[in-house]
């Protein structure tokens, strides 16, 4: 299987949010992060600024959108 590279195995993370991943893509994101350190932790701290943005808009009264 061909490895995907950092900048797509990022985007896939962000995308990850927007979309559901297909079967494929998600199997190689798991194998990158598995062995890029760098991706591994950019997707851990996804998680985190994800749940932080989550927490401030519900902080704010008023559910826009
Ligand atoms: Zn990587």
């Amino acid at each position: 299987m061909k490895m995907m590279n950092c900048k797509d195995a990022t985007r896939l993370m962000s995308e990850r949010y927007e979309r559901t991943l297909s079967l494929r893509e998600r199997l190689a994101l798991k194998v990158h992060t598995a062995m890029c350190r760098g991706c591994s932790n950019y997707g851990l701290h996804l998680d985190v600024l994800r749940l932080a943005a989550r927490r401030l808009r519900e902080g704010c009264e008023g559910g826009e959108r």
